[in-house]
Parts: structure tokens; sequence; C-alpha cells
């Protein structure tokens, strides 16, 4: 684990214009220089909506703060007549570090299969950006014992045609959906379970290498107040967090969980 540097990346979905955008990442960094945060420990991503990406990026660069940003999605085309889609040639030319692909609100509300979440991620690494992908079960898979499976035949699914050496530089993350905006978190033996099956899932399928370097998080209601425990644990190499990500004490938390 201890090579493997923790990563808190902030998913503020579709919230804050650019404005807002500028604000919130000033005052994450100004927070983090404060408690004299070493960006060497734990990696700190910020995940803004296209729109405020280029403002956050003449921040980022005017100021050279440490943190990272990456987009919320990317098309699975290069270019050309695909209305409303942006390609990964656009995110890296912004200076995106990640692309966070097949999250379940895509997967629910844009009907994103595995396979175009593959697609995109293959997009994103192509494009010299980390994917960042997600994947997890729903109530009724949990209810009914099945998650571990469930989130294994995605990952199959979402990582698909990849090297081992490129699956050592990727992430996944592990978010079950009845914990996304619930308030209601998995327990870190949850969280350890399924990102303890994952990582050995990959060891099956891309061999060892790469199963000691991906980088597998947690996501789902994780607070400055609970991510201590989950940080805990050996798989868990940090978290993607939604709503708390937008208040800068409690994402600032997050991201000093050390
Ligand atoms: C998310 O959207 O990825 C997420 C984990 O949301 P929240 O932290 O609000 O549950």
């Amino acid at each position: 684990k201890t090579a493997r540097t923790p990563l808190m990346a902030g998913n503020w979905k579709m919230n804050l214009n650019h404005q807002e955008a500028v604000v919130l990442v000033q005052k994450l960094a100004w927070t983090l220089a404060d408690k004299k945060h070493d960006y060497a420990k734990v990696e700190v991503v910020v995940v803004p909506p296209f729109t405020d990406l280029r403002s956050v990026q003449t921040l980022v660069d005017g100021d050279r703060l440490a943190v990272k940003y990456a987009a919320q999605d990317v098309s699975t085309q290069d270019s050309g007549a695909y209305t409303g889609e942006i390609s990964a040639g656009m995110l890296a030319k912004l200076g995106c570090s990640y692309v966070v692909v097949g999250h379940s609100e895509r997967r629910e509300y844009h009907a994103e299969t595995d396979e175009v979440v593959n697609a995109k991620a293959h997009k994103a690494l192509a494009a010299g950006m980390t994917p960042i992908v997600c994947v997890g079960e729903g109530l009724e898979v949990r209810q009914a014992g099945e998650h571990v499976p469930y989130t294994l035949a995605q990952v199959d699914g979402s990582l698909a045609g990849f090297t081992p050496e490129q699956v050592a530089d990727l992430v996944v993350a592990y978010e079950p959906v009845w914990a996304i905006g619930t308030g209601e978190v998995a327990t870190p033996d949850d969280a350890q379970e399924v990102c303890a099956a994952i990582r050995s899932r990959i060891a099956e399928t891309h061999g060892e290498a790469a199963a000691a370097g991906v980088r597998v998080l947690y996501g789902g209601s994780v607070k400055a107040a609970n991510v201590g425990g989950i940080m805990t644990k050996a798989d868990v190499d940090g978290c993607l967090v939604g709503g708390a990500s937008l208040q800068v004490d409690e994402f600032g938390g997050i991201c000093r969980f050390y």
C-alpha cells in the first residue's frame, strides 16, 4: 500500500459556476497551505464541471498550486459531428490530469454501459490523462448479496483491452450507489471487502504488478468525520467525494486524513 500515493478527488457534479469555482479552489489551496499539507503524501484533485476547467487551469497555473483537476466525463469520439460532446484532446489541452468515467449518475441517466465506459477510459488514456473508472452496485444488488460479482463484472468490462502496464497506473473508484449522496457511508469493512476483491480480480486478469499499482478508491458519503476509518483499510487508496467536496473545511479535512 505504501507505494500507492493516496488520492482524494472531489467531484463537484453540476455545481458552481466558473467564478464560484475560482473561490473554492483558492480557499482549498489556502486551507491546505495553512495546515502545511504535503501533496506528496496525498494527491488532491478537484473535478469541476467542464465550464469551470479553464478558470481552474488559469488559477492553478498562476499560483503554482499543487491541486490537480479532472473532468467529469469525456466523449468516446475524437472530433466531428457530436454536438455537446467534449473530446479527450480538448481536456488534455486544458491541463486535466484525470477524467472520471462511468460515474453511476452517467450510467443511470445516460445509460452508459461498460462498453461505453471502456471506450471513454481508452480515449482519456490515449490523450495522456488517467481515467478514474467508477464501478459499484445498487441497493437491490447489495441486498441480494451479489455486490462483489456485480462490481467485478463492471471492472472486467470497463478495463477491457488495457495492458498490465496501463492498468497499474489507472484509478478504479468503488462507489456503491446506495451510499452516493445518501449520507449512508459504507462501513470500512464493506469498502475493504469490495476494494480488495477488485484488486484480486485485477491480479487475475492483468497480473500482480498491475494489481499492486492500481489505485482503488472508495466513494459514497465520505466526510472528514468518517474518512479516517475508511483509509485504515489496506486496499483503499483514497476517496471519490461528492457533496463534501463543495465545502472547504470538509474536503480539506478529508485530504488531511493522515
Ligand atoms: C460521488 O458522486 O462520487 C459521491 C461519492 O457522492 P457523495 O460523496 O455525495 O456521496
